[in-house]
Formats: structure tokens, sequence, C-alpha cells
């Protein structure tokens, strides 16, 4: 893998190993996944809907010019809030990462059903639908690398979930071709090295996800 497909430099719509998503997985238009992400979540959908489970995909591929969108409506949103550059890439870096350095690059990351913790857990919308996934998505060989209790990285995402047997490898990848310097072209990135990208937040994934 080229070090622009780790860092989001290319177009899904163009790969040949990327597919559109579409209803009833989606009802957002232009998700795009890899193939066989996308294949083991079909089967995992059909699985939970057996068991009363609505499993929908509100985010999936991104690439490095949407999350530069995310993250900079964001740099410019918080700056009252967090005047000093440092203290703002770390707000935003709660929950969103820098361009370059984000999962949902690779084509193997989604994001399920809403972006909020405690829709998640007990009392919330979705509990059953954390339930079931907490018991069986690595029987499909999804991982959720956001998990409670890391020493690094981004906070817990009950939402996110990774397709493994792809983005172990990708992971991997990452971690001997890609630096902090790579991370860049966008309003902070000068950031990267000093809050260190790669090791704490790319790396600092539940370890599962990981080996
Ligand atoms: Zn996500």
């Amino acid at each position: 893998m080229n070090k622009d497909y780790l860092l989001g430099k290319f177009d899904p719509a163009k790969h040949p190993d990327f597919v559109s998503v579409g209803k009833p997985y989606s009802d957002k238009p232009g998700m795009m996944l890899r193939k066989e992400a996308f294949e083991a979540f079909k089967k995992m959908w059909e699985s939970a809907q057996k068991a009363g489970i609505s499993l929908k995909i509100i985010s999936s591929t991104r690439t490095f010019d949407q999350q530069k969108n995310i993250w900079e409506g964001k740099w410019n949103r918080f700056a009252q809030e967090a005047p000093a550059p440092k203290n703002r890439a770390l707000k935003i870096l709660e929950f969103s990462s820098m361009p370059g350095s984000s999962r949902h690059h690779w084509g193997t990351d989604i994001d399920l059903n809403d972006l909020n913790n405690p829709a998640f857990e007990p009392g919330g919308k979705h509990e059953k639908v954390y339930e079931w996934l907490a018991a069986h998505a690595q029987e499909f060989g999804f991982c959720q690398p956001y998990t409670a209790g890391r020493p690094h990285g981004y906070h817990e995402e009950k939402w996110h979930w990774s397709y493994t047997p792809l983005s172990k490898s990708f992971l991997a990848q990452y971690k001997s071709g890609v630096t902090d310097a790579d991370i860049q072209g966008f309003l902070g990135s000068n950031l990267a090295g000093e809050i260190g990208a790669v090791k704490h937040y790319v790396l600092g994934i539940n370890q599962d996800c990981a080996e």
C-alpha cells in the first residue's frame, strides 16, 4: 500500500477495491467501503437484523480533503473556547482525527447509528445495538478501536467499528511507513509532532484491533 493511500490522498470512487454502500445499510448517498469490509458488514447486518437490531452506517470512507473540512471547521469553531493552538488541537482530537491520520481513510472503518456515547449506554436508544455489537461484531471481523480506559488517543467511541482483517495490515504499514512529518497541509498541522499524532492517536487504540 502506498503512503498516499494510508493518508487518504486518493479517490475511493476511482479505486477498484471500493464499492458503494447504499440502502438499506445506509441512508446517506455517496458512502464507500473496501469490498471485503462491506461484504463482512452485510453478513453482520443480516445477523443483527435477525436479532431485532438495526445497524446503519452513518460514516464510512473519508478522504484527506473531507477530513480536512471536518478538522478546519472545528479549528475555526473552537477558536474562542481554546485560543492556544495546542489546546485547540487537543480539544478537536477528543473525537476527530488530524487529516492524514484517520482510520476512515482506509475504507475499513465505519461509524454506526449515532455519534454520541450515551445513546449506546443503558437507557439510551441504541443500548441494545451496542450490547449486540460488543457480543457479536468480532464474529464478523469487526473490532472497536476506541474503547474506554486507554492511556492515549481519542475518547471512547461506541459507534466506531473497524474491519480488522484489512485494517490490522494497514495499521502495521502505517506504523512502519508514516511519521508525524507526513501529517501536514491543514490548519494546526505543525502540532502533529509535538502531540504525537501517530504514536498517541493512530497507534493509541484498543490493542485487540491491532494485533
Ligand atoms: Zn469514526
